[in-house]
């Protein structure tokens, strides 16, 4: 199938190169030039696990382009995927002038033409329930007829950074919400070739399949701002919560995924997703209390560690050296957007702290937000180096079995505040740190 793809960041670049190995022919869109020139010479502007193998095969091939010109991917194209930012408006409610203002563009396109032929325009942004006829009605005010000239699809993507090309080629169930039969046909076909292990195609309407995606997002969020109240809890009555998951995760009514405690979660999407599903319920006359929790316990857990070192410290930050391990707000990518790492840094400085970092991939993502009022190291012992404590933000496979001993006599002081619970409070106590982490006992 001839395939468009616009909007070319996480979800749209990992998504045209698995169109494409699967033998499609893909042509991506950016507004981005410096970012079409990057993967046109073959450099991928994000990092993440096995895309460059798809990436480079497929270029080669001639099955995956890129340009800044909708005419050069739209004209061609039988599917056409909107894989745009849906980034929270000042009320909380998703944005969604770029879908909507890519949708105009290519319905101009499309009536230029003699005969405009049909397409599927698909959403595979994450956008509020309704977005579907919002698209539908941005094509037909230029004339286009549904069913006719399109149909619009909503198939929102549910791969998690750091394992999206993984999660794109073995989806556990794709969504399909049209209420198109020519359109779910076709759709089907096109995903068939990603669930050839047996995991479902789900064609439903276009409004469940936009509630499927905030849901799924809104309940692993609850999850992980649940268990935060939890590991809160244990602290104060002297349980441990890592204990508490793995009693509570053999349940299978439970599971054992999103159980992990920690110093919150970040992403472009858990944060901005809840507020916007919050948000959708305010619309529609419906206060969703549950969310308004979900986000406050979050915003409370990322600030945790500040209030932490600032009560080690007595309240006196300035000029102590703090050493961090991890930005990216989760491991396997370089993505730090809402990182909790960027929170903790934020209050460090305000508070006259000075922080050194070290990341296996998010050190330039991050020097955009904090440029040189942090400092950054290439190996992970070197920020160590006469620190006053470390703080552990991301949960680096590197960062789970380091040198102990080395990082005990590097520290200026062995002070650990881990934020992911990567090692052994009685071992690290053994070894000398004063060691702090989340919803456990202190051991001294
Ligand atoms: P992103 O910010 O990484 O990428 C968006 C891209 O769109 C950028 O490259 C930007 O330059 C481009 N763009 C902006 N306006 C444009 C326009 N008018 N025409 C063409 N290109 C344009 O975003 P993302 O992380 O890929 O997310 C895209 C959508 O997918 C969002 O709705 C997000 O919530 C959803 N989503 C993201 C993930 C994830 O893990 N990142 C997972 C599932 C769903």
């Amino acid at each position: 199938m001839n395939i468009a793809i616009i909007g070319t960041g996480y979800v749209g670049l990992v998504s045209g190169t698995c169109f494409a190995e699967m033998g499609n022919q893909v042509t991506c869109v950016d507004i981005d030039e410096d970012k079409v020139d990057m993967l046109r010479s073959g450099k991928l502007p994000i990092y993440e696990p096995d895309l460059e193998h798809y990436f480079a095969r497929n270029r080669k091939e001639e099955r995956l382009s890129f340009t800044t010109d909708y005419e050069d991917a739209v004209l061609d194209a039988e599917v056409i995927f909107l894989a745009l930012p849906t980034p929270p408006g000042e009320d909380g409610s998703a944005d969604l002038s770029y879908v909507l203002q890519a949708a105009g563009t290519i319905a101009d396109l499309l009536v230029e033409q003699d005969d405009p032929g049909y397409r599927i325009i698909v959403n595979k942004s994450t956008v509020p329930v309704g977005t579907a006829d919002r698209v539908s009605e941005t094509m037909a005010d230029r004339g286009l007829t549904t069913g006719e000239h399109y149909d619009v699809v909503s198939n929102p993507e549910f791969l998690r950074e750091g394992a999206a090309v993984d999660d794109f080629m073995k989806p556990d169930r794709v969504v399909i919400g049209t209420s198109s039969e020519k359109a779910a046909n076709k759709m089907t076909r096109l995903y068939e070739p990603f669930v050839r292990q047996g995991n479902p195609i789900l064609v439903v309407d276009e409004r469940s399949a936009e509630m499927i995606k905030y849901t799924a997002n809104s309940i692993l969020a609850t999850r992980i701002s649940f268990m935060n109240e939890i590991a809160n809890l244990c602290e104060r009555v002297g349980a441990d919560v890592d204990k508490v998951r793995l009693g509570i995760s053999k349940d299978h009514r439970i599971g054992r995924h999103f159980l992990y405690a920690g110093i919150g979660f970040g992403g472009s999407c858990f944060p901005k997703d809840v507020q916007a599903l919050h948000r959708t319920g305010r619309q529609h006359g419906y206060d969703f209390q549950i969310l308004d929790s979900v986000l406050s316990v979050n915003d409370q857990q990322r600030e945790l560690m500040v209030h932490r070192l600032d009560e080690y410290f007595d309240g006196d930050l300035e000029g102590k050296k703090i050493a961090m391990w991890g930005l990216a707000f989760k491991p396997n990518t370089d993505d730090v957007r809402e990182a909790p790492s960027h929170v903790i840094i934020e209050g460090l400085l305000e508070r006259g702290a000075e922080v050194t970092a070290f990341d296996p991939e998010a050190i330039e993502t991050t020097k955009v937000n904090f440029g040189d009022s942090i400092s950054y190291a290439e190996d992970m012992y070197a920020p160590l180096e006469n620190a006053d404590a470390l703080v552990i933000c991301t949960e680096w496979h590197e960062f789970r079995r380091p040198d102990l001993a080395r990082v005990h006599d590097t520290l200026g002081t062995p002070v650990v505040f881990d934020g992911r619970n990567l090692y052994d409070p009685s071992r690290m106590a053994e070894m000398g740190f004063e060691y702090f982490s989340i919803g456990r006992p202190h051991v001294a």
